[in-house]
């Protein structure tokens, strides 16, 4: 039967919480095996989605983002991404327009999503809600506040761009 695979880049600043969240999102029951490249990594998920098996691929930096030097290996072929901040790192919300921008360079426009990660440390938190909803209404991306500790709003970053790309 025909499968479908989405490769999907994970973005943002270093410590933000992107292999945690792809490991996360990737340790449920339907975790695939994990593969080693040279530089990068993915984890994959299945899923099935109206009686079709979807791969999802998600692929991790081995922190050659804290460098600016992400290859364009990583991006290429990339057909959805989330952008990810820290809610206790400012440096990392400021760089989010930078990454979108960075994904469009490589790819063009595919489907995005914005992750406020670590919102349970929210008594920490260094954004405030509204700038955060300000960023993500000028920038037209759709917005989740999540905690990948806590497993708050993983899966649903996954499942709205799976919806958007199915919708193309
Ligand atoms: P990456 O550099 O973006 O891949 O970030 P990592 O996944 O390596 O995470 C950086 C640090 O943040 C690690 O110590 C994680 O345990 C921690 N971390 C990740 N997600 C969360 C979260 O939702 N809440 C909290 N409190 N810590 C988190
Ligand atoms: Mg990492």
């Amino acid at each position: 039967d025909v499968e479908i695979a989405i490769k999907v880049v994970i973005v943002g600043n270093g410590a933000v919480g992107k292999s945690s969240m792809i490991q996360r999102y990737c340790k449920g029951i339907f975790t695939k095996d994990y593969k080693k490249t040279i530089g990068v990594d993915f984890l994959e998920r299945q899923i099935q989605v109206k009686e079709e098996d979807v791969r999802l691929m998600l692929w991790d930096t081995a922190g050659q983002e804290e460098f600016d030097a992400i290859t364009k290996s990583y991006y290429r072929g990339a057909q959805a991404g989330v952008v990810v901040f820290s809610t206790v790192d400012r440096a990392s919300f400021e760089a989010v327009e930078k990454w979108k921008r960075k994904v469009e360079e490589e790819v063009g426009s595919i489907p995005l999503v914005l992750v406020q990660n670590k919102i349970d440390l929210v008594d920490e938190a260094v954004v405030s809600p509204e700038e955060t909803e300000a960023l993500a209404k000028r920038l037209k991306l759709r917005f989740y506040r999540a905690s990948v500790k806590e497993n708050l709003n993983v899966d649903e970053v996954f499942l709205y761009l799976l919806d958007k790309y199915m919708q193309k």
